[in-house]
């Protein structure tokens, strides 16, 4: 972008002048930055503010009621701290006094503060009102964002009697410096800057202009002149609605979509330099080893998939399912095509795990066609990691299954044709592009058990074409899922019971204690030993974790597949890929710790047959009330888009998509379940403006083309172009 030039803020300050050169950063404080994402004057006057404040008014400290979220100001009369007895907690607490009253502020677990907070300095403070049961039901402030208000002559202006931001920490810059160094530079910022947006893109969708943005991003000036009209102006302001929001918001949301496009238009450009046929071969081998006939949805899946392997053009595609609708016996038959044709296969799966039970399948499943099939993972030996090198090297190796160290490993390919990347929602643009140099423009298939919220899926996956199966295999029932408490357990082992004694079988999946295998298997292996001695001694109990070794795996599954296990306990390791259709009961422990994605995979394995399914969640203790609302909605609904978008708005999408791993850029202020309609004009703007870009005719659209360019090019390591 041609910035800088004419866009000085202060005489030595441009917008891509590096952060160090704004005063109060320096060397040190710019590498924390950097870390942050904040690299240029630009990226800090992009920071936005979380929250806004309205500091013209102050509430009288004798007007405050309970419940109430409230902005006061007043002046620390006493402050102390003191441990409690029976939790063993720091209390820091002091009294805040205004002209009217006065309020208790506690803050717990944050013995420093008394060394912040010192009798005498005048504060404010913002939080919600409470009644402290330890004082009597007094009224008071738990733990209170407070700023202290130093005597700083004109620069009190900055920080009250207007609306004023409040960011989060930045680095190691709390709100009140970086609200100081925010309104330095803007007190610079001319009211024209060079602007990355095309200006009749900006007229149309009255947008205000760059400079115009950032200072309504930081400082707002309030239009309203009465009470009702300055609250509702507040209210905007917070939701992050006001005319400045909604320009970043478009503005980061178009730019993802114009680059989304730009690399769906680059493939479209790219040829393919193999062959791919259906011949009768193909048709035969497919036969030979389909176990059942397809359902519809995957014959028009596999269409699809088919017709782009043929095509000259590299195949992108999204494979969209949800749990059991029966993506993996479409993978396998792209896979055949590939191979059938003389290519190699590449399948790689989120976890070690899973990529172990993908193996498995697949050796078994195409076992009379005789292909040779190979795992790459952690744990192999280095001979045995040479011989699998070798022969995915020299192509007697057709199928490669793996993790994501596929992409890292240096393993060459002798023909690779196709890469199938299972279960992953952690997968962006940038890793897609790295794999895709691994063969000469191998086709990508995507496939994602858990369906994702439209928004999410236009964000990652916006370069890549969609196939749905939106159907399930004949014959299912829906899942009955039941919430039980720790004191129902009982009632969960008679289910268990009832259903071994109608002929089928159960999985009982142990509390995720910690994030550690370790102890997820000590759970495990207690459960199996209390219930094979204990509970059911009539039954065979069965083990599967992590732990164990491939062979061993193996044979548990085989004697549960085979119907000699009644009831397996396993870890999370079955959370995809088992499939073993007579099982009909899912109780999984500790249901409060798994996530709803997590939930959704498990409950799956169940449901697979024509018998009437269901799973009991069992939880122990209090639980949060966003473990009470994943249980509540599982129980709800086997929809997994519905839950999804649950799933979405709990958690929010960076959790979701991992941004900073997936190689797409973390929004700074578009939110993906607020601002979907935001979203979709940005898709359809991007459409547009690319069909204007490259005739020469507007020299704005051309600009910004190679604005986005160089900028996903130097931040993100993606080639758009060329
Ligand atoms: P997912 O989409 O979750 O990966 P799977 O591929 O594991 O689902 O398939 C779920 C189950 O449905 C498996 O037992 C599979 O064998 C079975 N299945 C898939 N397609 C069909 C079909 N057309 N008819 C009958 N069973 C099917
Ligand atoms: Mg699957």
């Amino acid at each position: 972008m041609p910035r800088g030039g004419t866009d000085f803020l202060l005489p030595d300050l441009a917008l891509d002048t590096p952060a160090q050169y704004v005063k109060g950063i320096g060397p040190k404080r710019a590498q924390r930055l950097e870390a942050a994402g904040v690299r240029t004057v630009a990226d800090l006057l992009e920071y936005p503010p979380f929250r806004y404040e309205d500091r013209s008014q102050y509430r009288p400290l004798a007007a405050i009621r309970e419940g109430e979220w409230v902005l006061a100001r007043g002046r620390i009369a006493h402050a102390g701290s003191f441990q409690t007895h029976r939790r063993k907690m720091s209390v820091f607490e002091m009294l805040v006094r205004d002209r009217t009253g006065a309020v208790v502020c506690k803050f717990f677990n944050q013995p420093y503060l008394r060394y912040v907070y010192r009798e005498g300095l005048q504060i404010i403070v913002y939080g919600q009102v409470r009644r402290d049961p330890f004082a009597r039901g007094s009224l008071s402030f738990m733990n209170p964002e407070c700023e202290i208000e130093a005597d700083e002559g004109e620069a009190s202006s900055i920080h009250t009697g207007r609306i004023v931001p409040v960011y989060r920490k930045l680095a190691d810059l709390r709100t009140r410096s970086l609200r100081q160094m925010m309104y330095r530079l803007i007190q610079g910022l001319p009211s024209e800057l060079q602007d990355p947006l095309p200006s009749w893109l900006r007229a149309r969708l009255r947008l205000p202009s760059r400079s115009r943005a950032i200072r309504g991003l930081h400082f707002p000036e309030p239009a309203a002149s009465t009470p009702e009209g300055r609250a509702k102006e507040m209210e905007t302001l917070n939701r992050g609605a006001s005319a400045a929001h909604k320009r970043f918001i478009f503005e980061e949301l178009f730019e993802l979509q114009v680059a989304l496009q730009m690399l769906r238009r680059k493939r479209l450009e790219q040829a393919k330099d193999r062959r791919i046929r259906i011949t009768d071969n193909v048709r035969q081998a497919i036969k030979k080893i389909l176990p059942f006939h397809p359902t519809s949805a995957q014959k028009r899946v596999l269409k699809e998939i088919a017709d782009d392997m043929i095509s000259h053009r590299p195949m992108n595609r999204l494979l969209q399912g949800d749990v059991g609708s029966g993506k993996t016996i479409v993978a396998a038959q792209a896979a055949i095509v590939a191979v059938e044709n003389g290519y190699q296969v590449a399948i790689m799966a989120p976890t070690e795990i899973l990529a172990e039970q993908h193996f498995l399948y697949f050796r078994r499943l195409l076992q009379p066609l005789g292909y040779g099939i190979d795992i790459l993972r952690g744990g192999l030996t280095a001979r045995q990691k040479r011989g699998a090198a070798g022969r995915i090297e020299q192509g007697d190796s057709r199928i490669v299954i793996g993790t994501h160290a596929l992409i890292q490993d240096p393993v060459v390919f002798d023909r690779l044709a196709l890469v199938v990347i299972d279960e992953q929602h952690r997968f962006g643009v940038a890793q897609r592009g790295t794999l895709r140099e691994k063969g000469r423009l191998p086709d990508l298939l995507v496939m994602t058990a858990t369906p994702i919220p439209r928004s999410l899926a236009l964000t990652l996956y916006g370069d890549l074409d969609v196939s749905v199966i939106d159907e399930l295999p004949p014959g299912r029932k829906p899942i009955e899922t039941f919430w039980y408490r720790e004191q129902d357990r009982g009632r969960a082992y008679d289910d268990i019971r009832k259903t071994v004694s109608a002929g089928r079988q159960a999985y009982v999946v142990c509390p995720l204690v910690e994030e550690t295998e370790k102890s997820d298997l000590r759970a495990a292996t207690e459960m199996a030993e209390h219930l094979g001695t204990a509970v059911f001694p009539e039954l065979s109990v069965g083990l599967l974790h992590g732990r164990m070794r491939s062979e061993e795996k193996e044979k548990i599954m085989a004697a549960f597949a085979g119907g000699d296990t009644q009831v397996l306990v396993a870890t999370t390791v079955i959370e995809v890929g088992v499939d073993v259709p007579n099982a009909s009961l899912m109780v999984i422990e500790h249901a409060e710790r798994f996530g709803l994605a997590q939930l959704h995979q498990l409950r799956g394995r169940v449901g697979r047959g024509s018998a009437q399914s269901s799973c009991i969640l069992i939880t122990r203790g209090e639980i949060s009330p966003e473990a009470q609302r994943r249980i509540e909605i599982m129980c709800e609904t086997n929809d997994g888009f519905r839950i999804s978008e649950v799933d979405l708005a709990l958690r929010g999408p960076g959790e979701i998509v991992g941004t900073r791993q997936s190689g797409v850029p973390a929004f700074k202020f578009a939110n993906l379940v607020r601002d979907l309609k935001a979203l979709e004009l940005a898709r359809e703007e991007a459409r547009r403006f690319l069909d204007m870009v490259g005739d020469g005719a507007d020299p704005e659209c051309e600009r910004y083309a190679t604005y986005i360019d160089r900028r996903w090019r130097d931040r993100y390591g993606v080639a758009l172009s060329g």
